[in-house]
Formats: structure tokens, sequence, C-alpha cells
């Protein structure tokens, strides 16, 4: 399988290197030259087989000769082996039509690990081989920073720093990333919003000084193993639930449009999937796009639900690129034209095209409380603010009554435990194996919020490529 730029101006790469590569040198975002399918047969055997089973059969033709089928399930069983669950994203009954699956059951309480456990073994795995330094720098908000420490702490030729802004994240997942002791990893505290830290990394891509002496990547779902990885659990689940006689329905709490991105792949695959919806907070530019073709940046508000609190969806591009009829030349226009204005208008064919499988909602903090808990009283079940966006919306989408409608548990309440204290009265408890997150000793770097002391930091501590 090759692997093709949303932008249409870069050469074609296998699974290995677009895996290291993360963005694509014209700025655009890599996508297989086809959507691989599975037969109706296939995906009726799945519902006896275990997760790791289907995510090898799911993942083999993306993966292609990259890794022997032997390597992808080591990969795989140690990944999944990690999880809390030996069902790894179990399913839960609320009524006689809606499921949560529950994606949660990873080291860092979020659905993140469930695709950057893969990540941190592949990494691993592809610099081996090519004997390769790799400095993996981001930007973290929350979730995805705790989960791409984890996976990637101890692992070797490969360090990694994580900026977050100082005092704005939830002590949970502060100290899920700054308890991580390893000597490649790397916390900074930058004195700044989220924002300011993004675009900071941002920068440091673009900076040649720092390009041409080490090899950074980015662990954020623009990074197309990671996706990869997310298709899995939509087989998994609609397989338990009658697929491929019986449709499903999925609701998705989206902020980058990776996850809901990954159930859109399913369906190119032959998933028979009934509608998905795209649940968003009141940063709602997913929503806007979908209804009415307006895709313009605002600005982010903060909410109980801050993974979710993104103003631009990256992976929205890959979709753009389906719509457009894969035609990179006129997405290269789109974005740059976006990018200048922050602003475009989908055209009306297109935005036929996506409401065929798409529907969106904007769920506010309200419904979001309330769904919340109904959750707990209909079905005793506590879930945290994301899944509970997805939930409101799905109890809104007016999908038929006959179709299972699934929502993506995308986060371990205890991970937002005030947030759902709040509207439940409930205060999840942390689970057992990150008990003492409370006890541990924290190691964190605190710098300025000026890109100047931020390079300097990362230059003096990483490792050369070729080193
Ligand atoms: C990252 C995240 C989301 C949003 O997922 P996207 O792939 O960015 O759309 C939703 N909920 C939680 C808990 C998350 O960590």
């Amino acid at each position: 399988m090759e692997y093709i730029s949303t932008r249409g101006g870069s050469a074609p790469l296998n699974f290995e290197q677009v895996t290291l590569a993360g963005l694509a040198s014209d700025g655009g975002l890599y996508v297989p030259t086809n959507w691989p399918t599975i037969s109706k047969a296939e995906i009726a055997a799945m519902a006896g087989q275990s997760y790791v089973d289907i995510a090898i059969r799911v993942m083999q033709p993306f993966v292609g000769d990259s890794l022997t089928e032997s390597e992808l399930r080591e990969t795989c069983e140690q990944a999944y082996g990690r999880f809390a669950h030996s069902a790894v994203t179990p399913l839960a009954q609320l009524d006689g039509q809606h499921w949560l699956l529950e994606l949660f059951h990873g080291p860092t309480l979020a659905f993140k690990d469930v695709a950057l456990q893969m990540l941190g073994l592949l990494f691993e795995k592809f610099l081996a081989r090519q004997d390769k330094h790799l400095t993996v720098v981001g930007a973290t908000s929350g979730d995805t920073g705790s989960a791409a420490i984890d996976a990637l702490a101890g692992r070797d030729k490969v360090d990694i720093f994580m900026l977050h802004p100082d005092g704005r994240i939830s002590d949970v997942q502060r100290r899920q990333m700054t308890t991580v002791r390893a000597p490649n990893v790397h916390n900074i505290a930058i004195d700044g919003s989220f924002d300011d830290a993004q675009a900071m990394v941002k920068r440091m891509f673009a900076d040649n000084e720092v390009t041409d002496r080490f090899a950074i990547s980015a662990v954020n779902s623009i990074n197309w193993a990671r996706l990869m990885a997310q298709i899995v659990y939509y087989f998994y689940a609609a397989s338990q639930l009658g697929a491929p006689h019986r449709k499903v329905a999925f609701s998705v709490p989206t902020g980058n449009f990776g996850d809901v991105f990954a159930g859109y792949v399913a369906a190119q695959m032959g998933l028979p999937i009934e509608r998905l919806v795209v649940a968003t907070n009141v940063n709602d530019i997913l929503h806007r796009a979908l209804s009415a073709g307006d895709y313009s940046a605002g600005t982010v508000t903060p909410t109980a639900a801050p993974s979710m609190d993104i103003q631009v969806s990256s992976n929205f591009e890959r979709l753009l690129f389906d719509l457009s009829g894969r035609d990179g030349a006129a997405l290269s226009k789109m974005m740059t034209d976006f990018d200048q204005s922050r602003s475009m208008q989908i055209p009306d064919n297109m935005l036929t095209s996506a409401r065929d499988l798409f529907v969106s909602h904007r769920v506010d903090p309200d419904e979001m409380a309330l769904a919340m808990r109904w959750a707990h009283e209909n079905a005793g079940q506590v879930i945290d603010p994301h899944t509970a966006i997805g939930l409101s919306a799905a109890r809104n989408a007016e999908i038929d009554p006959s179709v299972p409608i699934v929502t993506l548990a995308t986060a371990h309440p205890a991970k937002f435990r005030d947030a759902v204290e709040r509207s439940t009265g409930v205060r999840p408890i942390l689970p057992k194996r990150i008990g003492d997150l409370f006890d541990r000793h924290e190691a964190c770097t605190k710098l300025p919020g000026e890109y100047d002391a931020v390079k300097e930091f990362i230059t003096s501590n990483a490792s050369p490529a070729n080193g």
C-alpha cells in the first residue's frame, strides 16, 4: 500500500515512511492511494474473534510489506496487552437502542491510548531498522500528551518534548505527564495558553536550524498510523451488534476529526454504517461546516470537554480530499485560501455527498449535563463530559429506532472528576492502576512563553537524527 498527499505535491511513501513522516512536505496529509475492502463474510466472522485478531485483519492491508504478519501480531498483542479490560474496548448497554463503546481502558484513561500504544511500538521498530533518532515535539491541552508520553517513555532512539500551558490543564492530566520518570521524557510547562504552545511547535517544524540537525516528528492525529489503529474498534463494535446483517450508527465526540474520520474509513472498507454523528461542543466549526457548509474558524471557548475545544480540525482535510474526487490540486488551492482567510464555503455537491453518511450536532453545556444525569439515572453509568456530548448528540440524531447507536466513550470519568461531580453528584474514583498518581514525584521544566527559550532547551537536550 502506498500513501499520497491530499495536496498532490509529495512523492508517494510506504507505511514505514508515512509513520515516521507525519505531515507531508507539501503541507498536506497522507492518505492511502485506495481504500481496501473487507467482505461481508469476513465481517460476519469477526463476531467471535478477539480484538487483536480483528485489529490484524483491519490493519494488514494498510501496513503492507512494512511488517510481517507475525510482527503485526506481536505489536498488537503488546499494545493491547496493556489494557485493563480483556475485551480491550468493551460495549456497555444503556437502553434498547443506545450503547457505549468504552475506549478508556488504556494506561492513561482516554481513547488516545488505543492508537498511541501502537504508534510507540511502531516508532521503536522502524527507527531501529533505519538506525535513526527521532525527536517528538508536541503541544497538548491534556490527553494527547499523557498518552504519547506513556507510549514512548523508555523507548530506544526517540525523545519526547511535550509542552503544556502552565496551570491550564487538570491535576490528573498534568500528573499523568510529569510523574513519568524516563530519561527520554521532557515535560515543559509554558507560561501562556495552549494556542501559544501550539504556535511554537509549528514554528519549530519550519525552523531549518532545528530540522537540519534533528529528525523532528509529531504525534497528533495527522499521523496516519494513529487513524489506522482507530478503524479497528468500529469493526469490533459493529460485528458484536450484528453487522453486516444489521446496520449500526456511531456518535463520536469530535475535536480534530480524527476519531470520526476512522469511522468514515471503516464505511469505505465495507462496514455497513447507518450514520456517523459528528458531536461537537460550543466550539462548533464542524457542525457549521456539515450543516451549512460554513467552515470558518472562530475563537476557542474553554469548556468542560477540553479535548474538543478546537477551532480548526486538521483531519477534515482528508474528508474534503475524498469529497473533491481526490483532486489534490483543487484541494491544495482550497486549503491555501483557508489558511489565509480562516474561512471556506464548502461547495454544495461536496456537502451533499458528505451528508450521505454524516450528520452533526452541537451540544451546549446544559445538554451535556443532562446526558450525564440520564446515563447515571437510567443505566447506572457514570460518563465523562466528552462522552456525554456524544451521547446527547446520539439521542437527538433521530436515527431509525431499529438501528443500534454506539456512542464512543472517549475518556474515563475519573479523568474529569470535578465536572462529573458537578453534573451527577458522583465523584468517580481513579482506577487502581493509576491510584497512586498523587503520591508520585513530578518533574517538569518551566519556561517563559518565548520561542527562543523553548528552542534552546530542546536543541540542547535532544539527540541529532543520525547520532
Ligand atoms: C482527543 C479527544 C477527543 C477528540 O478526538 P478527535 O480525534 O480529535 O476528534 C474526544 N474526547 C477525548 C476524551 C479526547 O481525548
